[in-house]
């Protein structure tokens, strides 16, 4: 198993025990609780109809984890990455 394997297999394993989105979300930018104007956090899309998929707001609608990781772009990047991994195995 490769290094990118292991590491993917060890996230999935994490992300599979607090997600409420689902094992395998697909994932979001969001504005989290860091007080800035950018949306550096990313949570999983949020699963209520009622919740428009272009506000980047969390609400108690929305599927956990929301996780801040400090930058838009590595916001942006970290989505992106989930997203485009979400099919590998
Ligand atoms: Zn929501």
């Amino acid at each position: 198993m490769s290094t990118l394997d292991s590491a993917r297999a060890a996230a999935r394993a994490w992300l599979a025990c607090p997600t409420s989105g689902g094992p395998n979300p697909v994932w979001r930018t969001c504005f989290s609780t860091d007080g800035t104007d950018c949306p550096t956090g990313i949570a999983p899309v949020c699963p209520d109809e009622d919740h428009d998929p272009d506000d980047g707001s969390v609400y108690t609608c929305c599927a956990d984890p929301v996780i801040e990781v400090g930058s838009a772009a590595l916001a942006d990047y970290l989505v992106a990455l989930l997203n485009a991994d979400r099919s590998a195995s």
